[in-house]
């Protein structure tokens, strides 16, 4: 079973991609992470990186693309992914089928989870307190949210299309929440 968990930055996509993580075994694929750690490592890509994750934009198709690709053809994630922060744009969603395709598997279940704009801005700035995310502040998530819904909103049209999202209510406590997902996945299982 490969799962999407998909919403704006600050819905909890991480929180509840953990709890998935440790109830079904599964492997979280964060881009978001994986980023983060080549800018931490100091790395070319992390060089070139780095702006524009702090301004709050995507980072290139082809580089998240380049990073996703080593995960899915690795034998020991086959189907057991949860991709969280991927796909972000239409391009993405796509590259995603192809390749998911190409080591035969696919999407089992997209959970998108919705959350307004003030919920979010109140996350965020929690989260920088305990965080300190170069791209955690209020500016940054207004313009986050906005590319989300520019770039990211048409990929759950794309994945709709496919019968294949559950929407969740974000605005619960973190238990309301994970308990709702455990119960979509439980029916996915059968
Ligand atoms: P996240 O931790 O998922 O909120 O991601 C933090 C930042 O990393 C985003 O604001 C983007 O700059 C970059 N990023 C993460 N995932 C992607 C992606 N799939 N496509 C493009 N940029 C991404």
């Amino acid at each position: 079973m490969n799962l999407v968990i998909f919403g704006p930055p600050g819905a909890g996509k991480g929180t509840q991609a953990k709890f998935i993580v440790e109830r079904y075994n599964l492997y979280q694929l964060s881009t978001g992470d994986l980023l983060r750690n080549e800018i931490k490592n100091k790395t070319e890509l992390g060089f070139k990186i780095s702006s524009i994750m702090a301004s709050g934009e995507l980072v290139s198709d082809s580089i998240v693309g380049s990073l996703i690709e080593k995960f899915i053809s690795n034998d020991t994630y086959k189907n057991k992914i949860i991709f969280d922060g991927y796909p972000r744009t239409l391009k993405q969603a796509k590259n995603l089928d192809n390749l998911l395709n190409k080591f035969n598997q696919q999407i089992d279940l997209v959970l998108k989870l919705s959350v307004s704009l003030e919920t979010i801005k109140k996350r965020i700035s929690e989260r920088l307190m305990q965080e300190n995310r170069a791209d955690d502040n209020e500016e940054i998530a207004l313009r986050r949210f906005k590319t989300y819904e520019t770039s990211s909103e048409p990929v759950i049209e794309y994945y709709k299309q496919s019968n294949l999202v559950k929407e969740i209510n974000g605005e619960g406590s973190i238990t309301e929440i994970s308990a709702e997902i455990s119960g979509l996945i439980e029916t996915i299982k059968g």
